[in-house]
């Protein structure tokens, strides 16, 4: 019988994290002081981040150990399972072999946590007391609420406020692991205010979110700031995801052709591409597709410039594709993908053409998670969707060439909090949206003024 899903003991869970930094063929440009526009000094984000993470932001040595007490709790859901999935392939006819890294089976049901209780550790041996965050629908603050809860840490989130009405479930989650929870733009914080003033009605942004947690955390001695993607250190502590899945990959005896994951910030797809990316530099033949929604082309329509992480201004200027900070996508259901900007490490990868992008509607995706649903039984998040829908595209033009190509994608987690979008999809209310070259022109004219990095493309 063939070997549906392949575990790794407790034991073979990694001990270092892998930083890419050390290995880039071109070094990722620093980040900018948002008010000097000269590059950062760790002192800047002193009062956001404790030190251990600046120091990881910054660093570039190859492996970076996983500290004890994170060890001792990734056990709870770590090493996480890799599956073939057989049904799927048979569903399609293809000659494909597909597999698939399972990160929805942490207490969050995302990857997200494999970052947030790096995080929250780091902090807390710092002397932080409370963290402030965003969310867009939920899952990043719900992971770092349960891994505040890990190290007894205060978490005070600040949530799109169209998800925070729409989408109670995540809040429900936060409370229920000690966390707070408010709808942004709220009347907290000046930045909230001054949105609230030009829109009393504004449906929030992730952008606007950041704005207020940073200026919360700023405020407050003991109180820190934690993002969930974009950064390296995010990138770093994922990289847990890829590093496990080379053993499992080595167990099934196969080596990918083609790896896919879905791009919001980058780090769910960073965290199972980085290790075989050092492949790939050191001569492996791998095709690597980060796979983002039509609605937020980051990679496929923006532009690679320097620019602000959030609407307010108020983040270090990061060398990114950016559709720029302004930019306010349409209301799909992939929260987690509504982001106007890419990790740099995601965006230097692209521009050295060690990665591809590419774009999918939003139907597509849903049918292809409904595909995925119905043959493998996983309900997956609307943003993992993504990753599906271009590993069903993948495995039909493997068919089509008569190829036996090695798939391999990170389901980066569960839908089971994002039912309310399958409904929608099953009674056929979800639409594409056309995003014109105009509002995307418009978004990258606030950004023309911006110190540009030295790849920076026209
Ligand atoms: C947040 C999220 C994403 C997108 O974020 P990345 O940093 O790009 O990984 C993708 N999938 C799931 C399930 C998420 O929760």
């Amino acid at each position: 019988m063939d070997t549906k899903k392949i575990f790794l003991n407790e034991s073979e869970l990694p001990r270092q994290w892998y930083n890419i930094m050390a290995d880039l063929p071109t070094p990722v440009e620093p980040p900018l002081h948002p008010g000097t526009g000269q590059p950062l000094n760790p002192n800047d984000l002193e009062a956001i981040f404790p030190m251990p993470l600046i120091e990881q932001e910054m660093s570039q040595e190859r492996w970076i150990d996983i500290p004890e007490p994170v060890f001792e709790k990734y056990l709870m859901w770590r090493p996480s399972p890799l599956y073939r999935a057989y049904s799927l392939e048979k569903h399609l006819d293809t000659p494909a072999k597909i597999y698939f890294k399972n990160e929805g089976v942490s207490p969050a049901g995302s990857h997200k946590p494999n970052t947030a209780l790096a995080q929250a550790y780091y902090n807390k041996i710092s002397g932080t007391k409370k963290i402030y965050t965003e969310t867009g629908a939920g899952q990043w603050g719900s992971a770092l609420s349960f891994c505040c809860a890990q190290f007894g840490l205060e978490c005070k989130v600040y949530m799109v406020k169209i998800s925070f009405n729409q989408k109670p479930y995540r809040r429900m989650m936060m409370e229920t692991w000690g966390a707070e929870c408010v709808g942004s733009p709220s009347s907290e914080t000046a930045s909230g205010r001054a949105m609230l003033a030009k829109d009393p009605d504004s449906p929030g942004s992730l952008g606007m979110a950041i704005s207020e947690a940073v200026e919360r955390a700023v405020q407050e001695e003991t109180s820190k700031y934690a993002l969930g993607s974009v950064l390296n250190h995010v990138m770093l502590h994922q990289t847990v995801i890829g590093l496990e899945t080379q053993k499992q990959m080595e167990i099934a005896g196969d080596y990918p052709d083609i790896i896919i994951g879905c791009s919001g910030g980058g780090s769910n797809f960073a965290g199972l591409i980085l290790p075989y990316v050092k492949d790939k530099i050191e001569g492996k033949e791998i095709e690597i597709i980060g796979v983002e929604p039509n609605s937020c082309p980051t990679m496929t329509r923006g532009k690679f410039a320097y620019d602000f992480g959030d609407l307010a201004q108020l983040t270090p200027l990061l060398p990114m594709h950016t559709l720029g900070h302004n930019f306010v996508p349409a209301a799909i259901h992939a929260g987690g993908l509504r982001y106007h900007g890419m990790s740099p490490i995601i965006s230097q990868l692209l521009i050295s053409n060690l990665i591809q992008s590419k774009a999918i509607p939003q139907i597509e995706t849903f049918e292809s998670g409904i595909t995925f649903a119905k043959t493998e039984g996983f309900i997956s998040a609307p943003e993992t969707n993504h990753a599906v829908a271009m590993t069903i595209r993948e495995a039909l033009k493997a068919k089509e060439e008569g190829k036996e190509k090695v798939i391999l994608f990170n389901w980066s987690g569960h839908g089971l909090v994002d039912l309310a979008a399958y409904d929608d999809f099953n009674k056929g209310k979800l639409s594409d949206y056309k995003l014109s070259d105009d509002i995307i022109q418009n978004a990258l004219k606030d950004i023309e003024s911006l110190p540009k990095p030295k790849q920076f493309k026209e």
